[in-house]
């Protein structure tokens, strides 16, 4: 098998290089509207097969997909060209999850060519936002986790850093939700069904990926002992790229997905002797791994699964780095100096066991100094401090499935605790806690400590979780190893989250400072010099109007809910999960309707609530949520006694393409989590950066935001982490929570009796259990304390100039979040690499 791709081939290069430049040819400049119009219709006819008077819009994505994906090449491989000829550090960051959604626009405003193609297609009496809509939403994520990485990978682009991503293609993504008379649904995602233009599948990269079976030791010609895994499955990862363009299309780098298939997908035996289905069985049960993302792990075979795809692409992703780094630098002792392996939260942390066993037992590498190459190599990166969040697989299950990396574990264990020893910290409940193995449920690995110890760097993701994380989760790993945890906060890109989402506000800004705030944000902060100018803050106010109508229409047309786009935009988006609090969010809001219907004329403020976010299929309790949000929204949206005072929307199938529309429209962020919960969060970033206001705990970076835009331009509530904590220690009792706020205990026994459910009366009982029982996220304690937050909301916006100047606090103090900030900290501080020079 051929395993190296036509772009990284050494000696192909070198041959044409006499014939050609090493880069490809150009192509025909692009000069005009009307080059442009000429080769998108091309690609219309010779690409897609159709002409000018039949094609749809989703012809002409294709079309316009496939031009552009010309002009990305070229730039791709001058720039795989480059890193190879300066001989640079390569970055991979290894992510179960890639939350990148459309395309299109990313490549067309990185490229500069949003106006010329918009001018082009108007020629052809084609709108380019209809051909926008036409492109599939790429839901490779859950939620912040992904969209970091997607983030990540556009950022290391514009910033020329040679990074590859990696993870898996899968058929189906994150599920599609509908709500169905309040409840969600779940359907299959198929982002695929009409293909997908800016992949290349590269059938020649492919890896046999092995599971299960047993290991041999044997003895060489020295008497040195070997092991040999005999695996008793064997599946392959195939290789498909998608090029990732930076700002203004200096640099291009891939993303990298496999996809699983059977080494021999169709048993011939099998299927002659009648038995069709059988003779596919194979294939079948290989192609689960890629087939959809989070296997629900209810049951066993879920988690079996779940492990079957960490393992699959981490084993893939590092054969397919070694393959290339032994091409260039032929020598595995460099592999530090030219490699960092990023793992994006635990997902990716058998990486550790199987680089060890790739150098052993593969390379003959002596154990010690494959220990030093593996953790000069990785980092890892924490996401979360929840418990039940922390992954962790059984001993059996590991031992079945991966034999060699099981037995790998316990050495690397072994050499971890005779130093956990050495360093005096032996005592027993500490070694039993510093362990790899934990014995307290069953016998189980847990990957979080394999990946700390097989990192040189260990990051959270805020200040406050990176300290929280010192402290608690890593507390007795951060005294042996001081050095290792450091603190990078998460970012956005701009791109997406401000010029791509919001053209009215990038261009109003590059008005007031001029083109040079694309470049460098750094340049915001003298927006504060605007902050009183009544001629800025009346476009502002138009330019978010307009986003506010644009969502109404949505609403509008798929809802048949209307809505006031004069009234304040409160906005409650991302998954749903109790730690998140939409339930302290509706609790409120039904808290309000009754002040409003108890005196209808006190002046309230017009407000309009809106909710968007997946519930884990399984996650009983946040889909009981999310059917009290509808449930509520039903009685209030019909209530004539509020109207035009009060609406309730959920959104169904929040997306990233949701969120680029919902984020401009937003005048009051909720960033509501239980202190200590949210390691970082970056909605809360877009959120800010697009100028609306934050009512927040002091959790993840909001601390950060507030420190950046000032105590006076966000709204904080609640307890703090260190009282929510303290509270726990206290054995916690939301009873006197609940008797200390009449409105509070009201609402709760509204729900309780079915006001909202009157179809079913205890249906929301599971809900109100746990807020009189452990009420574990401190929804009744911050209750009183988020109420009165909301109050001093409704005054600010009475004061519109007030509002409008807060506004554009938010705006001028976003710099520090641009996530080309974080990739700076990681390049610097974790991966020591920086940017190739481009021109
Ligand atoms: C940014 C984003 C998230 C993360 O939101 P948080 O508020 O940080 O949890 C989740 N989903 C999508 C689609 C996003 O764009």
């Amino acid at each position: 098998m051929n395993n190296t791709p036509v772009q990284d081939r050494p000696d192909q290069t070198q041959r044409t290089k006499k014939m050609l430049s090493n880069d490809p040819p150009p192509l025909a400049p692009i000069r005009t509207s009307q080059d442009w119009r000429e080769a998108i219709v091309a690609k219309l006819i010779y690409g897609v097969g159709k002409n000018v008077v039949t094609a749809n819009d989703r012809d002409w994505f294709v079309a316009l997909a496939l031009a552009l994906r010309d002009r990305v090449v070229e730039r791709w491989i001058a720039s795989t060209n480059k890193i190879y000829e300066r001989g640079h550090k390569r970055v991979y960051y290894l992510s179960l999850e890639f939350l990148i959604g459309r395309l299109m626009f990313d490549t067309l405003t990185n490229l500069g060519m949003v106006d010329v193609t918009r001018a082009a297609l108007a020629e052809l009496g084609v709108d380019l936002d209809r051909v926008r809509d036409a492109e599939p939403d790429a839901a490779l994520g859950n939620g912040g986790l992904g969209r970091l990485a997607a983030c990540f990978m556009e950022s290391m682009a514009t910033l020329a850093i040679p990074g590859y991503g990696y993870g898996i293609r899968y058929n189906n993504g994150l599920f599609k939700q509908a709500i169905d008379d309040g409840r969600q649904l779940e359907f299959p995602e198929d982002w695929l069904a009409v293909g997908n233009p800016w992949e290349f599948e590269r059938p020649e990269v492919a890896y046999d990926i092995g599971f299960g079976g047993h290991v041999e030791a044997v003895r060489d010609e020295e008497g040195e002992v070997r092991h040999v895994w005999h695996p008793g499955e064997v599946v392959r990862a195939v290789a498909y790229d998608t090029p990732v363009v930076g700002w203004r299309g200096r640099h291009v780098n891939s993303l990298r997905l496999w996809s699983a298939r059977a080494v021999d997908p169709l048993q011939l035996e099998t299927f002659n002797a009648g038995d069709y289905v059988g003779a596919l069985a194979q294939d079948v049960r290989a192609q689960s791994i890629s087939r959809v993302l989070y296997p629900s792990d209810a049951t066993a075979a879920g988690q079996e699964l779940r492990l079957r795809q960490e393992y699959f692409f981490a084993a893939a992703s590092l054969q397919d780095m070694l393959r290339r780094h032994i091409t260039q630098f032929k020598d595995l002792r460099l592999l530090p100096d030219k490699v960092a392996i990023q793992l994006n939260d635990t997902h990716p942390s058998i990486a550790v066991a199987e680089l060890m066993r790739l150098l052993v037992d593969e390379h003959g590498l002596e154990w010690a100094e494959a220990w030093e190459i593996t953790k000069g190599t990785f980092s890892y990166t924490n996401h979360t401090l929840l418990p039940e969040a922390l992954e962790t697989w059984p001993v059996p299950l590991m031992e079945r499935m991966l034999p060699r990396q099981m037995q790998i574990i316990y050495l690397i264990n072994a050499d971890h605790l005779e130093q956990v020893r050495m360093l005096g910290m032996g005592s027993d409940d500490k070694l039993a806690g510093l362990s790899l193995i934990d014995e307290t449920h069953g016998r189980r690995v847990r990957m979080g400590t394999l990946a700390f110890i097989g990192s040189h760097r260990i990051n959270g993701v805020s200040a406050l979780h990176t300290d929280l994380m010192r402290e608690t989760v890593f507390a007795d790993l951060h005294k042996m190893f001081p050095e290792r945890i450091t603190n990078v906060t998460n970012g956005i890109t701009f791109r997406r989250w401000l010029y791509e989402a919001n053209p009215g506000l990038t261009r109003l800004l590059v008005e007031a400072l001029g083109e040079h705030v694309c470049d460098d944000p750094a340049e915001l902060v003298a927006l504060r010099d605007l902050a009183s100018d009544a001629g800025f803050r009346n476009r502002l106010i138009a330019c978010r109007r307009n986003h506010k109508i644009i969502l109404s229409k949505w609403v509008r047309d798929r809802m048949r809910i209307k809505l006031d786009p004069d009234a304040m935009f409160d906005i409650h988006v991302k998954r749903i999960h109790e730690y998140k609090r939409q339930l302290l969010n509706i609790l409120e809001t039904i808290a309000l309707y009754d002040a409003i219907r108890a005196r209808p004329s006190a002046g309230w403020v017009p407000r309009v609530k809106i909710f968007a976010g997946k519930a884990a299929a399984s996650y009983h309790q946040a889909k009981l949520i999310i059917k009290l949000i509808n449930d509520v929204a039903k009685v209030i949206n019909s209530d004539p006694t509020v109207r035009g005072l009060l609406k309730v929307v959920f959104m169904p199938n929040f997306n990233v393409s949701l969120a680029e529309m919902i984020i401009p429209a937003a005048d009051l962020s909720e960033q509501i989590s239980t202190a200590g919960m949210e390691a970082s969060g970056t909605g809360n970033m877009k959120f800010a950066l697009n100028g609306a206001l934050t009512i927040g705990t002091l959790d993840g970076a909001n601390v950060e935001i507030r420190d950046h835009v000032g105590d006076d331009n966000i709204f904080i509530f609640g307890l703090t982490a260190a009282e929510v904590a303290d509270r726990k220690r206290d054995g916690w009792r939301p009873h006197h929570s609940i008797s200390a706020s009449p409105a509070l205990a009201e609402v709760i026994d509204a729900v309780w009796s079915g006001v909202f459910s009157p179809d079913d009366a205890s249906r929301f009982h599971p809900l109100v259990h746990e807020l009189r029982g452990d009420d574990r996220f401190l929804v009744t304690a911050d209750f009183e304390s988020y109420a009165q937050a909301q109050r001093r909301v409704d005054r600010l916006w009475g004061d519109q100039e007030a509002w409008w100047r807060a506004s554009i606090m938010n705006t001028a103090g976003m710099a520090y979040f641009s996530s080309d900030r974080a990739i700076g900290d990681y390049a610097r501080n974790i991966w020591r690499t920086t940017g190739l020079e481009t021109t």
